[in-house]
């Protein structure tokens, strides 16, 4: 696949400044940040529902839902149950790994002076 072109226009991201991943269950991928708006404002439904990973509230979930793992694996807390919330709150974790592995990393930080789409 490849993962510089966004899923909705079917151009070019150029950078990770116009770059945002999202996610709908176990898929990521890349959008211009405004085709993203676009493709939320047609969205209606909730299974339909992509989810931002990349960005300043994707980095806030992952610190949160890493740091609830780490707890519910090192202690006791609600024994089965506990374990069982730890590996659910790695799947946020896991997708911003996806997302930056395979995505942000291969883009370019930021291009000064390009020209608007
Ligand atoms: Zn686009």
């Amino acid at each position: 696949m490849n993962t510089k072109v966004c899923r909705y226009c079917y151009k070019d991201i150029r950078d990770r400044d116009e770059l945002v991943t999202a996610s709908n269950w176990f898929r990521v991928r890349p959008y211009h940040y405004r085709c993203f708006q676009l493709l939320e404002e047609e969205t209606s439904t909730v299974a339909g529902m992509w989810t931002p990973v990349n960005g300043r509230i994707g980095l806030i979930t992952v610190a949160l839902m890493l740091a609830l793992s780490i707890w519910m694996f090192a202690t006791n807390t609600l024994h089965f149950i506990g374990d069982l919330i730890g590996v659910l709150a790695l799947y946020p974790v896991l997708l911003r790994v996806i997302s930056y592995l395979f995505i942000e990393s291969r883009l370019p930080k930021y291009i000064e002076k390009k020209p608007p789409l």
